[in-house]
């Protein structure tokens, strides 16, 4: 039977609601070498980010995806916390980003060598917490891409075939999603478990339809006040194009980040409910539409078979 991995164990795809499936909670931008749970206090970065927290489980929202990749400033054991405390599903993930995000082994490691790594966090849980991953996030360079993130995207795909995780690539330009794809397809992996995160930031309407005929998600991310009416513009296209049954929403906000003082500024999670879902309201969008984007997308996406 098909189910969602969280950090606090599998849940039934119908229980996971309403879903930001791309946020952070914590990053740490120091760099692979220098980056680990040292970097911050858990209880500080609890405290400071429940607040945020709770202004979304009071808006209704019930599941979120914490996309924030290891050497970035991963906690499984901060994650499980806040999800115990505050009642969220919380998601979180197994790969690798990009330089100088990567540990110096993985720069020349072949795919199967990555994927068998990140299998090992499916199957035996991310080091030592228990805490599994519900997902996969990797990132690609912009335009052709170089030879070790191919291998981080054919790595993707190996651990997607052995594990059924969903694999979420930070990809914010066309030529790299479309070589990604090429990438995934040869490896035997289905683009309709790809997805292509911040592809709001690709302009040419054109390329979305593209992308989609190739059977992938798309990712709109990045939502806020000043980035709305294009994020309406490339829903709305979506939708009468045919391919709103592959649109994921977020904001990619927050973050405690370590290092600054206090974790410094934290940008809510809140916009969505309070003012994009009124805004695609008012352009005519029906609940049957919303509740796609919302609760149906996120749930298909994040099932594992
Ligand atoms: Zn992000």
């Amino acid at each position: 039977m098909a189910f969602i991995q969280t950090v606090r164990g599998r849940i039934h795809p119908s229980e996971l609601g309403l879903t930001l499936i791309h946020e952070h909670i914590l990053c740490d931008f120091i760099g692979a070498e220098k980056t680990g749970p040292h970097r911050w206090d858990r209880a500080e970065v609890a405290e400071r980010i429940t607040p945020y927290l709770q202004a979304i489980v009071d808006q209704g929202i019930t599941a979120f995806v914490d996309c924030s990749p290891r050497y970035i400033g991963r906690d499984p054991l901060l994650l499980r916390h806040l999800s115990e405390k505050t009642g969220l599903h919380i998601l979180t993930n197994t790969g690798f980003y990009k330089e100088p995000f990567l540990p110096r082994w993985a720069l020349e490691a072949p795919a199967e060598e990555l994927a068998e790594h990140w299998v090992a966090e499916w199957q035996e849980g991310i080091e030592g917490t228990g805490v599994r991953p519900g997902f996969i996030k990797i990132a690609v360079n912009p335009g052709a891409l170089i030879p070790v993130q191919q291998r981080i995207v054919r790595a993707a795909a190996l651990t997607h075939r052995a594990t059924g995780l969903l694999v979420a690539s930070h990809t914010a330009e066309a030529q790299a999603a479309y070589e990604s794809l090429e990438i995934i397809e040869r490896a035997g992996m289905a683009p309709g478990r790809y997805v292509i995160v911040h592809a709001n930031a690709i302009r040419n309407l054109a390329d979305h339809e593209a992308l989609a005929a190739r059977g992938a998600w798309l990712e709109y991310d990045g939502l806020q006040a000043d980035s709305a009416e294009w994020h309406l513009t490339l829903v709305r296209y979506a939708l009468e194009r045919g391919y709103g049954g592959q649109i994921l929403l977020s904001h990619d906000a927050g973050w405690y980040e370590a290092g600054q003082p206090l974790g410094g500024t934290v940008r809510p999670y809140t916009y969505l409910m309070a003012e994009f879902v009124p805004l695609l309201r008012r352009a005519g969008l029906g609940e049957e539409e919303i509740r796609q984007l919302l609760i149906e997308n996120p749930r298909r996406a994040l099932s594992i078979a």
